[in-house]
Formats: C-alpha cells, structure tokens, sequence
C-alpha cells in the first residue's frame, strides 16, 4: 500500500503518552495528597479514608501502568494520520455527488486511558468511533493485536480498521446512526443485536467504497485487499466466538459473521457506491 502517497490529514491529536483528561488517567502527586489530607482534617474525616476514595475514583491501581509517548510524529501517527487525509478526500468528494457536505472527523491517538465524547477511552475497547464528539479514538497498539493475535498483517488491513471507523462517521452524518439507536430502543436483544449487525457490515461496506478509489487512484498494491479481507474474516463474531473456546450464537453477534464481514468489504470495495452499500434493505 503506497500510504506515504496519501495526503496527511491535519485532524490528528496524538495524545499518546499523556496521563489523560479522563478520570482513570489522573494521578495524586505528593501535593495532591497532602491536599487530600488537608481537606480531610478540616472537614472532620480520616484522611486515609478519603484518600482511599478519591483512588477509587481515579483509578489509582494502574498507576504504574503508564504508557510512554513515542517519538513525535513517528512513522505510526503518520500512516494514520495519511490514510485518515484519504478518506477525508474520498468522502468529500462522494457526499458532494450527493449533495452533502463532508464534516471530516477528528482522530485521537492514545495508549493510556483517556476522555472521550463517549466515556473513558482504554485501548482494551479496541477502536472506536464516538459520535458525540465526531471521533475516531485508536491505540496504533490494535495493530500489533490486530497482526499477532488475529493473524491479519499488512497496512491495508490497518486501513480497514481506520476506514471501518469513518465509515460510521458517515453513517452518523447521514444520520443513519441515529435511526437505528432509535430503532434499537424498546427491541428484546436479539433484534437490537440484528440493527448492530447491520450497521457495522455497513461501516465494513463503506470502507469497500473508500478501499475502491484507493484503488482507483493507483495506491494500493497486490495483496492489499487479502489482507483487508484476511483481517474482515479474523474479526468475524463467530470466529472470535470459535476462537474464545465459546458456542457460536448468531443472535449475539454484533458485528456479523466472518462471512458477511468479508462479503460487504468486498462489496463496496467492488462498486465503489456508497448506495450498494444498503445492508438494511432485506435481500442484498
Ligand atoms: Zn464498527
């Protein structure tokens, strides 16, 4: 993949390395403790067990598990921030053919817990992307995860996973996102399961599209899109499911089956129209 072609985008915040601004990252330093017990003593408490709350509240077990900032715009910020520059221009240029404006997403690097728009950010999630806040939160650690523990290597399988996430972007611009959290309220869990189905195959569907002019454009190389695929099928409900020593249950996935996963990248990487992508209109 000739990601270093891309255009870098200018809508990445690396806060790797950063405590966080959320409250697993915060840590009591000597002044804040002597803080604490100032305030305990004045109000009447025992200092320790204040002291003992306020670790509640911050998390102040992981501590030592404080991860370091890498060097400055090192070859992983750059490849996010280069693939993410692609999709900005991809879409901008899909939703004017359908005359609607591109609002590019906002995305976060971390490696240590962080704040999100959507509750405290932890790279155990995995990527994600929070509409509250129109934004794609990744720990580049994923990948490695993504290579060794799934099996899935190569940078376009890295690209998916960044492309899968704006894919949601545009499915909450289009406010398709919405529909289905409404739909979703007041249905037993199998249905509501069934709606989340829909939509990641089609965040898998729409990063097809972006994969295609990609494509188009000359950037990707052979094997890219076995690798895309190779990573769709290792992500699959029911592989995780096989591969966690668990019973596969289609009315728990939440993300759709390795096969389904592959057959809307495939798809949308195929057409290249955002309207093949219609994963919630019956057949398709
Ligand atoms: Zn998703």
């Amino acid at each position: 993949m000739r990601w270093k072609d891309m255009r870098e985008s200018a809508n990445v915040e690396d806060r790797r390395g950063q405590g966080g601004g959320g409250r697993g990252g915060f840590r009591l330093g000597i002044g804040g403790i002597i803080a604490v017990v100032v305030i305990s003593l004045l109000l009447g408490k025992n200092p320790l067990e204040m002291l003992g709350l306020v670790s509640q509240f911050t998390g102040g077990g992981q501590v030592n598990q404080q991860q370091a900032a890498p060097a400055a715009n090192d070859e992983g910020k750059q490849f996010a921030a280069r693939v993410l520059g692609d999709t900005e221009d991809t879409w901008t240029k899909l939703l004017a053919d359908n005359g609607m404006a591109y609002k590019a997403p906002q995305l976060v690097l971390f490696n240590n817990p962080t704040h999100s728009g959507c509750g405290q950010a932890v790279s155990a999630i995995g990527p994600f992307y929070c509409p509250a806040d129109s934004t794609v939160y990744l720990d580049l650690g994923f990948f490695r995860e993504l290579n060794q523990r799934f099996g899935a290597k190569g940078e376009f399988a890295q690209a998916y996973v960044i492309a899968h996430e704006v894919g949601h972007h545009v499915q909450n611009l289009m406010g398709i996102s919405d529909k289905v959290h409404r739909l979703q309220k007041g249905k037993g869990e199998a249905a509501a399961n069934a709606l989340s189905v829909k939509l990641e195959l089609q965040a898998d569907c729409l990063a097809g599209v972006w994969g295609h002019y990609a494509q188009s454009r000359g950037l990707l190389e052979a094997g890219d899109l076995q690798d895309a695929l190779t990573a769709a099928q290792a992500i699959g409900d029911d592989t995780l499911q096989r591969n966690a020593g668990r019973n596969v249950t289609p009315d728990s996935f939440t993300h759709g089956s390795s096969a389904e996963r592959m057959q809307w990248l495939q798809r949308g990487f195929d057409s290249g129209q955002m309207q093949d992508c219609n994963t919630f209109g019956g057949k398709g």
